[in-house]
């Protein structure tokens, strides 16, 4: 039966139910649940000291730091993104009532590609927004040297580069702002939650007023803020899992390595390089099938997988340039993103999670293989 035990694509990180269970106490004593608690405070100076950044405010998602960047920034008119992420990137823009326009990707990574931004801009540009996208860190240099040049700032989607570092140091500094996801699916998680990153105290009150409806004190309301809050249950949740976070990246590490070593030498299955200067969180192991060479197309794959009962997840396909919401922009026109559209028909993200056996990935593998 073991035969057919369902591998999923992904499986939270929990923390021990009976140490939840003390800080719930702890916080039903209090009668503190919301609103800047105590552990809503810790948990924020931890991941701040954790993650190597001088300036973090706790959300209670992963999208709504990204809405509230736009809106600290006062981003309008046009803001350069990537089609290949997830939806909530080019929502966020949409949500502030932000022009997006799509620049293809670097097949290297999947990351906006910085030589094609500038082709892309225009005297209504006033940002661009890239994603870290499977945590693979974007060229952050040839970026900063673009926006300086145009005066453009520059918010990272970092929703999926918890802990990574170039050179030892965290891509979180780069830009503008970086935002987190500490959704269920992701590398850490808050069950939902988030975070905004900025490089200054100032920026960091004025985000702070904006999550919470822009108060900056009992009877001053500065700005139109929203409530973005992450509560003292999940904050606490989040502490007790920043304990077991680098236990599960290992276990991710080992996870991809036997990827790596075991699909090196199948025909058509492609997966990114790592580099050497990146200390990864292995949040996502994608690889790219190449119908031609591999003898069947992703779909084929994809859905033989599901039968074996093993399941992958076509992540990121469709573009979000293929979205009916976005698909009649100029810059959503397929031939202006070659690469996104090939990389988008040719993904498959295998299961990846730190409670996967060896057995389990030699699973998915062979069926890989067969
Ligand atoms: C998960 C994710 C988000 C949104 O995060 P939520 O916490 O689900 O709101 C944003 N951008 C990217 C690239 C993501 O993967």
């Amino acid at each position: 039966m073991s035969e057919n035990k369902q591998i999923t694509v992904t499986s939270p990180l929990l923390p021990d139910l009976e140490e939840f269970n003390t800080l719930l106490k702890e916080i039903w004593e209090s009668k503190w649940i919301t609103n800047n608690g105590s552990f809503h405070q810790r948990l924020e100076k931890e991941l701040a000291s954790y993650l190597g950044v001088p300036y973090l405010s706790l959300f209670t998602n992963g999208t709504l730091p990204l809405i509230t960047a736009l809106q600290a920034l006062r981003i309008t008119g046009e803001v350069i993104t990537t089609p290949y992420s997830f939806v909530a990137t080019t929502h966020s823009l949409w949500w502030n009532g932000i022009k997006p326009v799509f620049v293809d990707i670097d097949p290297a990574n999947g990351n906006i590609d910085p030589h094609k931004i500038e082709a892309a801009i225009t005297p209504k540009t006033t940002a661009i927004m890239p994603v870290h996208v499977y945590g693979n860190p974007c060229d952050t240099v040839a970026i900063q040297n673009i926006a300086d040049k145009y005066g453009l700032k520059v918010i990272y989607d970092a929703a999926h580069a918890f802990g990574v570092k170039v050179n030892g140091k965290s891509i979180l500094n780069a830009g503008d702002m970086s935002t987190l996801s500490f959704h269920a699916t992701k590398t850490y998680n808050t069950i939902e939650g988030g975070a905004l990153i900025c490089h200054d105290e100032k920026t960091k009150q004025r985000i702070d007023y904006l999550k919470n409806f822009g108060f900056a004190g009992e009877t001053e309301v500065i700005a139109p803020g929203i409530n973005s809050k992450m509560d003292e249950m999940r904050s606490a949740y989040g502490l007790l899992n920043l304990r077991q976070v680098d236990h599960a990246i290992e276990e991710r590490h080992k996870v991809a390595d036997q990827y790596r070593k075991e699909l090196i030498d199948v025909p058509g299955i492609s997966f990114f390089a790592e580099r050497h200067d990146v200390k990864y969180n292995y949040s996502y192991f994608p690889i790219f099938v190449d119908a031609d060479k591999y003898g069947m197309t992703r779909d084929e794959l994809y859905f033989k997988m599901r039968e074996q009962n093993i399941l992958g997840r076509r992540y990121f396909y469709p573009l979000i340039s293929d979205f009916s919401t976005y698909r009649s922009l100029p810059s959503a026109a397929p031939s202006n993103l070659p690469v996104a559209t090939r990389m988008a028909d040719q993904v498959i993200c295998l299961p990846m999670h730190h409670t996967l056996s060896s057995e389990d990935v030699e699973r998915v593998i062979n069926c890989i293989k067969q």
